[in-house]
């Protein structure tokens, strides 16, 4: 077992609070490092750090700053395998799953990489006399992103490339699960030729959180996790004046209507309920065939399906998933199967006698899909983060709309069916951030924004695409008039161009 460190300054630098957090490898359920747990003068010291390097950086012209993303692009093609290793080991998802992640975040730092473009402000010739005015944008100076265990790779990417790009120095307080990837992507961003100082990895638990959330040379905190810990953030980080947006769970559906190609929502449903075991913000976790023909015709192609899910440890290229991240989390998912079948729901297919041979101590969970689920369920209601579907019978479209705009969770929801006026429908008049038409997984790709609405964010500005770089910078408009525009004597009016 080996001691982790957290990176400041350009180096690895070991924790001196004396408390640590123990990280595990899923597959075999063994302790396979102990991740040091930063208190708040750790916390201080690494932000103090970034604070004297911003500066030169965001002075750094923009072009050069894109070319350090460049190299870091080719680094991450050197090391593909290596991170995919790490990362399937520390979390739990196959390698094939964990490449998907780590590509989700280099396609980031490649829109990152258009900085010289993506900053470039507006400008009016001629708005008076002599007069022009034009808006620039400035990074914000020390801005910090604190991230969830499911991608270790996908989110810090999503967080700090942009910042960076933009000038910021960037603090990343990575989950305390898995933060083996997130360590290594900061060494990579040094051998990339980004100045020592720019991007820090602090690891830690609440206290350093609240560390961050209370520095007062922190100017913004991007928050990815689960809903009560994004509320609490938020409100918290605004109160001291920060500039904050924290992504939370979700609970996503998928309406399959009766004229779908069943073939292909079954497939889009397998994937998006059962891959990486269900712990996406993504996964599809609630399915609504509309009609009872609909149902029944789902329920005789999913249920074999489920049955044959292949479930195996992560260096296992064949397995669907891999065990869940945690003992600890594996028994909640367990506990709210139990809870649904306590609340009345049909378990159709029961994944909780699952054993993995080989690897009896690992965290594995079979696919367990349930039926006639109604929305007073805890199942329902809650998100599981497990391999757990949930089929919720609607008697037509408009109460399975109803479902989704209802539900207080609004991440992501897709709609199958050939119907393009259905389609349109659900897409006008759905209460959620991103929509999938025959597509169960929509997460937009990076030159478009990611966030969810209701409980699945608080903020208002998206993750990645253009929001990303208006949420790490400032704007400042200029109104300049050079002397042949000037008239003599004071004026006491207000100015206008009139
Ligand atoms: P989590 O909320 O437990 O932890 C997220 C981060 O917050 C971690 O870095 C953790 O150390 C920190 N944290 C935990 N408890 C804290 C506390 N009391 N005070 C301060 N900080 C605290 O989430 P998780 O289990 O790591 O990740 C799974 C959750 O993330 C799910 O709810 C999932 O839906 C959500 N998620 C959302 C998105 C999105 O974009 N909406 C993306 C991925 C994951």
């Amino acid at each position: 077992m080996r001691e982790l460190h957290h990176f400041i300054g350009g180096k690895k630098v070991m924790g001196t609070s004396g408390r640590f957090a123990d990280a595990y490898q899923p597959m075999t359920g063994e302790i396979i490092s102990q991740v040091p747990l930063a208190n708040s003068a750790e916390v201080r010291a690494a932000v103090l750090n970034a604070k004297a390097a911003q500066p030169a950086w965001a002075a750094v012209n923009p072009q050069r700053r894109a070319r350090v993303m460049m190299k870091f692009l080719e680094l991450m093609t050197r090391e593909n395998e290596a991170l995919a290793e790490l990362l399937a080991r520390e979390h739990g998802k196959t390698i094939a799953d964990a490449k998907g992640d780590i590509q989700r975040g280099v396609e980031v730092v490649e829109f990152a990489a258009g900085i010289p473009h993506l900053m470039k402000g507006e400008f009016t010739d001629g708005a008076g006399p002599g007069i022009d005015i034009y808006s620039m944008r400035q990074a914000l100076g020390v801005v910090a992103g604190i991230t969830p265990f499911n991608f270790p790779a996908m989110i810090p990417m999503w967080k700090f490339a942009p910042a960076i790009a933009c000038g910021n120095a960037f603090i990343l307080k990575p989950s305390e699960r898995d933060p083996g990837v997130p360590l290594r992507l900061a060494e990579l961003m040094i051998e990339a030729g980004l100045p020592a100082g720019i991007l820090n990895v602090v690891n830690g638990d609440k206290e350093s959180v609240d560390a961050l959330l209370d520095d007062p040379d922190i100017a913004a905190i991007g928050f990815v996790g689960s809903t009560p810990i994004a509320q609490y953030i938020y409100g918290r980080a605004a109160a001291t004046g920060k500039r904050v947006q924290c992504f939370g769970g979700a609970k996503n559906h998928m309406v399959i209507m009766p004229d779908a190609d069943m073939k292909q929502a079954v497939d889009g449903l397998m994937g998006a309920g059962y891959g990486s075991a269900g712990e996406r913000c993504m996964a599809i976790s609630v399915a609504v065939p509309v009609g009872e023909g609909t149902a029944e015709e789902l329920m005789r192609h999913l249920i074999p399906r489920v049955e044959s899910l292949k479930i195996g440890p992560s260096t296992d290229s064949s397995a669907d998933f891999g065990p869940l991240v945690t003992g600890a989390h594996l028994q909640k998912v367990r506990d709210y199967v139990d809870i649904g079948v306590t609340e009345g729901a049909k378990l159709c297919v029961d994944g909780r006698g699952f054993k993995m041979q080989g690897y009896e101590n690992g965290f594995y969970l079979g696919g367990c899909l349930f039926d006639h689920v109604t929305k007073d369920m805890r199942i329902y209601k809650e998100e599981i983060f497990g391999p757990v579907l949930s089929v919720v019978r609607a008697q037509n479209y408009e109460e399975a709309l109803a479902l989704c705009n209802d539900h207080e969770y609004g991440n992501g929801v897709a709609i199958y069916t050939r119907d393009g006026d259905a389609a349109r429908d659900f897409t006008s008049r759905v209460q959620v951030g991103m929509v999938g038409v025959n597509v169960p997984i929509p997460v937009p790709l990076a030159y478009h924004g990611f966030g969810g609405w209701k409980k699945s964010i608080f903020g208002d500005l998206n993750q990645h695409g253009p929001d990303s770089i208006r949420f790490y910078t400032k704007t400042k408009t200029v109104t300049s008039r050079w002397s042949s525009g000037i008239k003599d004597g004071a004026s006491f009016i207000m100015p206008t161009m009139g």
